[in-house]
């Protein structure tokens, strides 16, 4: 509950605050009485009245139409509960090789899902944001969201993001820097479908670990890391539940930790970071070397690697399991800095790290256990069920997560607010 302020925009604020407020509640709760909202929100009744009249003619929250046992007299009796046909968030994620795109309903449910195969780094960041700003559109106008309003469309980037802004300030696998990627999708929007879609945009590990957080099977774990496995690897951190940034974005960029001092060059022109020694590209082009070509490898043929690398470690082909089991034991060197440092619950390992768990995650377990300082090695490792498209999901059920608590504005009323 939250009283003060003073004048029409302090009771606005006021307002808008304990619409989230009674928003969280229904979700948690539903399907309840508006009694049970007061009761768990500390507002009184005729104050939830008024504001779940004020989310209902948002679409928000309806009536379920059951009554609740402890029915006295008049509407408080009736069942509450989200409105889930009425609104949608979209979430895309950019990887050097594939975009993509998720869209969820207000209970975080999965009503469209479409993986685009695209070379993101050889496009360039023009293009790219020309081919986002059309999956977006697309997605706003697919049958499954028909009849819709869509509060937003979340866009991960593998890269350091100004997320305020919607900065990409450096993304060294795709070669943006300083990249204003949220100004330029809202230019590309104007005149479209999805011109009053308000955009953001963050880190692709950042929203991973929203995912895990929301809907992965470590769900509702508060302390919790996820690493992307793409050719590069970021760490999206999560402390208490709240995602960890640092004061300029880079919290988390443990692909550029070193780990082997006499090892690869990377592409941040450091020798030995992590991800120069267990970033995909660097795996494959040690797991299947008569197949990987020189020269940065592309969207296309880093899936087909992957599959390959699959199919001859299943056949135990001695070099493909040995550069599998190597980039497990440099993973888990890296964890065990993340474990250290952190003390999470779970790190879960996301992107191309998922097909190739069964030979990563062994050596990756042992060598944390063996450099982490806790006795037990510290954490569990489990490789991420959310597949290659955890940080859409994230965006977007971060979105309807932003709208319970207050931080993105709530859609506005389009109903005959229902007689009280
Ligand atoms: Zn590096």
């Amino acid at each position: 509950m939250v009283s003060g302020g003073s004048g029409p925009s302090g009771f606005q604020a006021v307002r808008e605050t304990n619409l989230g407020v009674v928003l969280r509640a229904v979700r948690a709760l539903a399907p309840c009485s508006r009694a049970a909202v007061a009761a768990a929100t500390g507002l009184n009744k005729t104050t939830v009245s008024s504001l779940v009249t004020d989310l209902m003619a948002r679409g928000l929250v309806r009536e379920t139409g059951e009554e609740a046992a402890e029915r006295r007299v008049g509407r408080p009796g009736v069942m509450l509960a989200l409105d889930p046909a009425t609104i949608a968030a979209v979430g895309v994620e950019v990887n050097v090789d594939y975009l993509s795109v998720v869209a969820v309903d207000l209970l975080e449910r999965e009503l469209l899902g479409a993986h685009i195969d695209f070379d993101a780094r050889a496009a360039g960041p023009d293009a790219c944001a020309g081919r986002i700003a059309e999956a977006v559109t697309a997605a706003v106008a697919d049958p499954a969201l028909a009849g819709r309003a869509v509060i937003g469309a979340s866009v991960a980037v593998p890269g350091l993001v100004d997320a305020p802004s919607g900065t990409v300030t450096r993304a060294p696998n795709l070669g943006w820097h300083a990249y204003p990627l949220r100004e330029r999708l809202v230019a590309r929007l104007a005149g479209t479908g999805a011109a009053e879609v308000p955009v953001r945009v963050d880190n692709d590990a950042n929203l991973g670990a929203v995912a895990e957080f929301r809907a992965g099977h470590l769900a509702r774990t508060p302390d919790l890391v996820y690493l992307t496995g793409e050719v590069g690897i970021g760490a999206g951190v999560l402390l208490n539940g709240e995602l960890v940034r640092g004061s300029t974005g880079f919290a988390g960029e443990i692909g550029h930790v070193r780990v082997a001092p006499d090892g690869p060059e990377c592409a941040c022109g450091r020798r030995g970071c992590l991800e120069a020694v267990a970033g995909v590209e660097a795996v494959l082009r040690r797991a299947v070397p008569d197949r990987a070509p020189e020269g940065p490898l592309s969207g296309t043929e880093i899936g087909e690697l992957v599959r390959t690398a699959v199919e001859r470690a299943e056949a135990d082909d001695p070099t493909a399991v040995a550069a599998l089991r190597d980039a497990g034991g440099w993973l888990g060197r890296g964890v065990a800095v993340l474990v250290n440092l952190l003390d999470p619950k779970a790190v879960v390992l996301g992107g191309y790290f998922v097909p190739l768990a069964p030979w990563l995650l062994p050596e990756c377990r042992a060598a944390a256990g063996a450099d982490a300082f806790a006795a037990d090695g510290g954490c569990r490792i489990e490789a991420s069920a959310l597949g290659l498209s955890a940080a859409a999901t994230g965006g977007a059920v971060g979105l309807i997560h932003a709208l319970d608590s207050g931080r993105l504005p709530l859609p506005a009323p389009h109903r005959e607010p229902a007689r009280a």
